[in-house]
C-alpha cells in the first residue's frame, strides 16, 4: 500500500515537473496527458477505419498489428497512461467493432483471448519504455534548464561582484594617475605610484579572468580590435615582470625582430593577457636560468598583413609530456614541490581561447627538468596610425586645442570621489564642467543649462544612468547632447541596453584618462598635444650624424644594446656618451625611452656601409 502511495506521490510530482518544464519550453516538450489520452483515441479511431477499409479482406486475421502502430506512437508521445489507453482502446475496438472489420468475431475462444492478454502485455511494454524515454528527456531538459539559471545567476553574480571591485579600484588608479603625472612629484614618489598602479592593474587582472573564464563558459566573448603599440606593449609587460625575475635572480630578456611594425591592429588587452601569463608562468616556474621573450614577424604577401609570432622560452621545472595538454584546460595545476608561488590555474585556459580568437593556437614543447617553449602566431594588420593618442600611453598630455571656447561638460556620477577624479581629469582643459550625483538631477541641469557632452554613470539612485539618457533623449531640448556612459558593469548585454538607451558611447571603468581623452576629441573635436609628440617632432632631428663624433668601442656597445632592445644596456652606454657629448646623449636618451631601438640600429649600420665608422 504503501508502495502504491510512493508511486502516485512519484507520478504526481513528475506531472508536476512536466507542466513547469512545458510552461517553460512549449515546443521541446508539450506533453500533457489530456493531449495523450485523445491522441489515443483519434490513433484507435483511425486504425479501426483503416481496418474496414482498405484492410478489410484481412478479415480476422492478425487484427493486433493493425493497432500496434496506434498504440507506440501514443505511448512515445504521452507516455505510460496514454500508451495504456491506447492499448485498451484497441482491445474494446477489436471486441465490440467486429461486424465492422468482417463477418465473424475476432475473439472467439480461449485462443483468442490469450492474443489479447499478449496484445495487452506487449502494449504495456512498449508504454513503459516510452515513459522512461521521455522521463530521460525531461530530467535531461530540466538539468539544462537549472545549469542555464545556475549560469545566469553566476553571470548576474560576477557582474555584480565586478561591479563593486571596480568602482573603488577606478578611484584608486585614476587618482595615482593624476598624482604620478602632477608637477614636482619626486622619481622616488613616481616610482612608488608606479607599484600602485601595477598592483591596481593586477587586481584589475584577476578580476578580469574571472569574469572571462565565466564570458568564454557562456560564449559571448568579443574581439576589440584597434591601433596599438606592440613595442610598448612588449615593454610593458617585460617590465612588469622582470621585477619578479629579478628577485628570484632570473635573466628576463625581450627581443623583438627589426620587421616587427610598432603600430598594429590587434585586440591588445587580449594580446597583453596571454602575454603575461605566459612570462609570468614562465618566471614563476623557473628556479635558476633565463626567460627569453621574442618577436618575429611573418609577412603574408601583402605588405600590411602578417603573422606575429611570440614566444616565452624558458630553463625551468618544465611540463611531463601526458599533461602538456592538460595544462590547457581550466583549474589544471601540476604539483611541483619547488615551486613556492600560487595560481589560479585559469591563464593558459584564457589565453588559449584568446589565441583562437585571434586566429592563432597556442603550443608547447617542454622537457621535464630542462624547461618550457610556448609559442603562438597571430594575424595582424599593420597600420599606419601612430597616434597622439597612443603615444600619450607613454607621455604627458600638456596643451588641449579646442574646437570653439566654453563648451559645457556635465558629470553625472553619485559617488563624489568618482566626480573628484573626473573632475580632476578634465580641469586642466579648461572646460566649464557641472556635476550631478544622480539621473534626475542630471536631467534638470541639462534641461536649463544645456552641456555638450555628459558623463553618465550607469548605476545612480533616484534615477539611473539609463533612464536618465532615455528622457533626455526624447526631450527635444536636450536630444543632441552627446552622452557618454561611465559603467563597472562588464557583460556586454548591459553594454548594448546603455546604447539602445540613448547614451552615444560607454566607457568601462576603471579607465584611464587617455579613454576620456579620446571621447573628448571624438565628441567635442579637442586636439590633445603631449610630451612624446612634442618629443617626436624634436626625434626626427636624429639623423644619426652626430654618431660619427663617438669613439667606435661606444658605438659597438650602443650597437649590441640596441640590437638586444635592452632598454639598460642603453642607457648605460648613453650615460659613457653623456660624459663626451650631451646633446647626442640626450637624444639617444629620447629614442630609447620611446623604444626606437630600430633608429639606433638602423643609424648605426648606415654609418658603417657608408664606411664613416
Ligand atoms: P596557473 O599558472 O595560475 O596555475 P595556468 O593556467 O597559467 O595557471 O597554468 C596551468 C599549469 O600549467 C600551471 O599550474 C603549471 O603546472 C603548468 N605550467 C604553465 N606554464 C608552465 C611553465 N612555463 N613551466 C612549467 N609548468 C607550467
Amino acid at each position: 500500500m504503501r508502495k502504491v502511495f510512493h508511486w502516485s506521490v512519484k507520478a504526481c510530482t513528475f506531472k508536476a515537473q512536466i507542466s513547469m518544464a512545458q510552461s517553460k519550453n512549449k515546443y521541446l516538450y508539450t506533453k500533457h496527458w489530456w493531449n495523450g489520452f485523445a491522441l489515443a483515441y483519434a490513433l484507435v479511431m483511425l486504425a479501426s477505419l483503416l481496418r474496414i477499409w482498405p484492410l478489410q479482406i484481412l478479415g480476422m486475421k492478425i487484427p493486433w498489428v493493425t493497432f500496434y502502430p496506434a498504440v507506440m506512437i501514443t505511448a512515445l508521445y504521452g507516455g505510460l497512461y496514454s500508451g495504456l489507453f491506447a492499448s485498451l482502446l484497441s482491445c474494446l475496438a477489436i471486441y465490440f467493432l467486429w461486424p465492422f472489420f468482417g463477418p465473424n468475431p475476432i475473439i472467439v475462444e480461449g485462443a483468442d483471448w490469450i492474443g489479447m492478454i499478449v496484445f495487452f502485455l506487449n502494449c504495456l511494454m512498449i508504454s513503459a519504455i516510452a515513459e522512461a524515454m521521455l522521463r530521460a528527456r525531461l530530467r535531461a531538459f530540466i538539468a539544462i534548464e537549472e545549469a542555464d539559471k545556475a549560469n545566469r545567476s553566476k553571470s548576474i553574480f560576477l557582474a555584480n561582484m565586478s561591479h563593486e571591485l571596480r568602482t573603488p579600484l577606478n578611484a584608486i588608479l585614476g587618482f595615482t594617475r593624476l598624482t604620478k603625472k602632477m608637477d614636482g612629484a619626486s622619481e622616488n614618489i613616481q616610482a612608488n605610484m608606479d607599484i600602485v598602479i601595477r598592483s591596481g592593474e593586477h587586481l584589475l587582472n584577476l578580476i578580469n579572468n574571472v569574469l572571462d573564464i565565466s564570458k568564454i563558459e557562456s560564449g559571448t566573448l568579443k574581439l576589440e580590435e584597434k591601433t596599438a603599440d606592440i613595442n610598448f606593449l612588449l615593454h610593458e609587460v617585460h617590465s612588469l615582470l622582470s621585477i619578479r625575475a629579478v628577485e628570484k635572480g632570473i635573466v628576463c630578456s625581450l627581443s623583438i625582430h627589426p620587421d616587427v611594425p610598432r603600430f598594429v591592429i590587434v585586440d591588445q588587452g587580449k594580446l597583453h593577457q596571454i602575454l603575461l601569463n605566459l612570462v609570468g608562468n614562465a618566471i614563476k616556474f623557473t628556479i635558476t636560468g633565463t626567460v627569453k621573450i621574442r618577436v618575429n614577424a611573418v609577412r603574408n604577401g601583402t605588405p600590411d598583413s602578417l603573422r606575429l609570432r611570440f614566444e616565452v622560452e624558458d630553463t625551468g621545472v618544465g611540463i611531463p609530456p601526458k599533461d602538456q595538454r592538460k595544462i590547457f584546460e581550466p583549474f589544471f595545476q601540476i604539483s611541483q614541490q619547488e615551486i613556492k608561488e600560487t595560481g589560479t590555474g585559469l591563464g593558459l585556459a584564457i589565453g588559449r581561447q584568446y589565441a583562437e580568437l585571434m586566429g592563432g593556437k597556442i603550443h608547447v614543447h617542454s622537457d621535464e627538468g630542462k624547461g618550457s617553449l610556448f609559442y603562438f602566431e597571430i594575424p595582424v594588420t599593420a597600420s599606419s596610425e601612430s597616434s597622439e593618442l597612443l603615444l600619450a600611453i607613454q607621455g604627458r598630455m600638456t596643451r588641449v586645442v579646442h574646437e570653439k571656447d566654453n563648451q559645457k561638460i556635465l558629470i553625472v556620477e553619485d559617488e563624489p570621489v568618482n566626480r573628484l577624479l573626473l573632475r580632476n581629469i578634465l580641469a586642466p582643459m579648461n572646460y566649464d564642467i557641472r556635476e550631478a550625483s544622480n539621473g534626475k538631477e542630471g536631467v534638470d541641469i541639462a534641461g536649463n543649462w544645456g552641456p555638450d557632452l555628459i558623463f553618465m554613470d550607469i548605476r545612480m539612485p533616484v534615477m539611473n544612468g539609463k533612464d536618465a539618457a532615455k528622457a533626455l533623449k526624447s526631450d527635444e531640448k536636450t536630444k543632441n547632447i552627446t552622452i557618454v556612459a561611465l559603467t563597472a558593469h562588464a557583460l556586454e548585454e548591459e553594454r548594448q541596453e546603455i546604447l539602445t538607451a540613448g547614451c552615444n558611447d560607454v566607457i568601462s571603468k576603471p579607465y584611464h584618462e587617455n579613454n576620456i581623452y579620446e571621447i573628448l576629441a571624438k565628441y567635442l573635436n579637442a586636439q590633445f598635444i603631449y610630451e612624446h609628440s612634442e618629443a617626436a617632432t624634436k626625434e626626427n632631428t636624429f639623423n644619426g650624424q652626430t654618431l660619427e663624433l663617438l669613439p667606435s668601442d661606444l658605438i659597438a656597445d650602443l650597437y649590441n644594446a640596441a640590437m638586444l632592445l635592452d632598454s639598460n644596456a642603453c642607457a648605460a652606454v648613453t650615460e659613457r656618451i653623456h660624459l663626451i657629448n650631451a646633446d647626442v646623449a640626450g637624444q639617444l636618451n629620447q629614442l630609447i625611452s620611446d623604444y626606437q631601438f630600430k633608429q639606433i640600429f638602423d643609424a648605426i649600420t648606415s654609418l658603417r656601409s657608408n664606411g664613416k665608422l
